[in-house]
């Protein structure tokens, strides 16, 4: 009998990253092909350990090339699409949004089209619970399902408009599909321009830490292994058509959760620096999963183990963190924040 191939795209990124770690791991029997660009967000040295690996491969592919994608669909004939590949931080759609709409939205109905061609078995996209908008500060409010679409950044509004065309690729022309909305993720291989690890990073290296306004925006934070699973779930058990929350009721606020890094690492609450708001910045996420629950999904982690893991892995890990932050992203983030 042929293995069951799974294609999972940006699997050189931060979260497809580690779910490509957990299917080699899960599933010696399937094949996984990982298929990125390999931008600033992209590297393979994450991957090092599992190359050897019979059961993965790699192909160096642009998703939004259709002349690329199509016939690699043909050939290979992928059973699963797991589709992570985008353009992820909201900052940078601030300051550039076109390659957001040519990534997340034309790349996502290019890999539809490839999808629907071949007929695969079901097309997981993984997307954010960004595209449900802010909710405010009462805590009884979370984001379900039902919660209508209104994304607020340059970021979400092209994740939403994927969403869209992700539902009506399954309404249209009834391609299985699911979508899931996970609220923000932490753990290994976290590109550090995202809040814990460029808090890890700069406090490291005993460098201000910048934070958006008063710090009181409230995330809701899950951990990378536990979003794994969950995608895992929902592409094993979903019906078809079905779109999931995933969240494991742990919301912070930006200051609470430097602080708590600042902690871990024995270093000074100094280091912080307030800087100017981010433009339209969400005030809270917060996620109700009880859909996923129902399906039987629980995650492992906690919160106050889960960030000294990931402190810890950082500081295990400098090798891969300390060649990122130098060179293109310096000047990044210089532009981005004016430290005092
Ligand atoms: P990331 O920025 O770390 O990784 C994105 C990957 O996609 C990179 O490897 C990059 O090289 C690749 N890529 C970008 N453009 C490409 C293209 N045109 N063709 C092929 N590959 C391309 O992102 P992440 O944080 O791992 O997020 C992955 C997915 O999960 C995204 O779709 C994001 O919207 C979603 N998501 C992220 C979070 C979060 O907290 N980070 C939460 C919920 C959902």
């Amino acid at each position: 009998m042929s293995k069951i191939k799974v294609l999972v795209t940006g699997g050189a990124g931060f979260i497809g990253g580690n779910f490509v770690k957990y299917m080699v791991d899960k599933y010696p029997d399937y094949e996984i092909y990982n298929l990125d660009e390999l931008t600033y967000a992209g590297d393979l040295l994450k991957h090092q350990d599992i190359e050897p690996r019979c059961n993965y491969h790699f192909i160096k592919a642009d998703i939004t090339d259709r002349e690329t994608i199509q016939p690699l669909f043909e050939k290979e004939k992928f059973d699963y699409v797991i589709h992570f590949a985008a353009e992820s931080h909201v900052d940078r759609s601030i300051s550039e949004p076109e390659i957001f709409i040519r990534t997340n939205v034309l790349g996502t109905q290019v890999l539809l089209d490839a999808a629907k061609a071949i007929d695969v078995t079901k097309f997981v996209h993984v997307s954010t619970d960004e595209v449900y908008g802010e909710l405010d500060f009462d805590p009884s409010t979370f984001f379900t399902e039902e919660t209508p679409l209104q994304p607020n950044s340059p970021y979400s509004a092209s994740k939403a408009s994927s969403d869209f065309l992700v539902r009506a690729y399954h309404e249209t022309y009834g391609l299985p599909i699911n979508i899931t909305r996970c609220s923000n993720n932490y753990g290994p291989y976290h590109f550090p321009e995202k809040l814990i690890p460029l808090t890890i990073s700069r406090v490291l290296n005993d460098e201000k830490v910048p934070i958006y306004g008063d710090g009181k925006n409230i995330r809701d934070w899950l951990h990378v292994v536990d979003h794994c699973s969950a995608i895992d779930l929902v592409l094993h058990k979903g019906p078809s058509g079905e779109i999931y929350n995933v969240g494991g009721h742990n919301e912070q606020t930006n200051l609470e959760v430097v602080k708590k890094i600042i902690k871990t690492l024995e270093k000074s609450e100094d280091l912080i620096e307030f800087v100017t708001d981010r433009l339209g910045h969400d005030k809270r996420y917060a996620i109700d999963p009880s859909k996923l629950e129902e399906l039987g999904w629980k995650p492992k982690y906690n919160f106050e183990t889960g960030i000294t893991q990931t402190v810890q892995w950082y500081l295990d890990n400098k090798e891969w963190w300390e060649q990122i932050i130098s060179g293109e992203y310096r000047d990044y983030f210089d532009k981005q924040y004016l430290l005092n």
